[in-house]
Parts: structure tokens; C-alpha cells; sequence
């Protein structure tokens, strides 16, 4: 029997409910309801702080940096878009809805 577990959702929908209209740290257009957090400088480097980025723009960061080179860009302040992979993606997603999220499943 399938029941639907419903007990944690209250917990990331609050996340979503409460997040201003702001615009995504990566590409910039302004989130929809369904954003993401992430850590500018990993959890397992120490960093604490977190941005709100589009799911979709979380894995591509997730896809194209590691751990290292993802503290190497917050510590010298050198935007991920100087990535050219991250730079297409933004380009592209640019004119996409707030919550596109490509095929990727
Ligand atoms: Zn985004």
C-alpha cells in the first residue's frame, strides 16, 4: 500500500513560501516557486552562506565546478559565468519561464 509521506513537505514549502521575489544568484531572472539553496563556498569547506538559486541552475553548477574550484571563485570574487559552459547555460536560460527546468530526469 502506497501512502504519500506528507510530514516533511511543510518544511521546504515554508523555504519557498517566505522567499521574496528576488533574482537567482547565477543567472539573474528572477526566481520562481521553486528555488534552491546553495552554498557559495561549500558546507564541507565551512561556508555558511547561502544564495537562492533556479533547480535548474543549481545543477548546472553542480555539474560543471567542484568543491575546489567553486571556493577558488568565491575567494578571488570571480563570477561563474567566467566559466564558458556556465556562460552559455546563462545565456540560454535567459529567456526561459522562471520555473523551466529541462528534461534532465
Ligand atoms: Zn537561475
Amino acid at each position: 500500500m502506497a501512502r504519500k509521506i506528507r510530514d516533511a513537505s511543510w518544511l521546504e514549502n515554508e523555504a519557498t513560501a517566505t522567499a521574496p521575489p528576488e533574482p537567482c544568484w547565477l543567472c539573474g531572472r528572477l526566481l520562481g516557486e521553486t528555488v534552491d539553496r546553495f552554498h557559495p563556498i561549500p558546507k564541507s569547506r565551512g561556508g555558511r552562506d547561502t544564495v537562492l538559486v533556479h533547480p535548474i541552475c543549481r545543477e548546472t553548477i553542480d555539474a560543471n565546478f567542484t568543491a575546489s574550484e567553486l571556493v577558488r571563485h568565491a575567494e578571488s570574487g570571480t563570477p561563474l559565468t567566467d566559466n564558458q559552459t556556465v556562460a552559455r547555460f546563462v545565456k540560454w536560460v535567459a529567456k526561459k519561464p522562471a520555473d523551466f527546468h529541462s528534461a534532465t530526469k
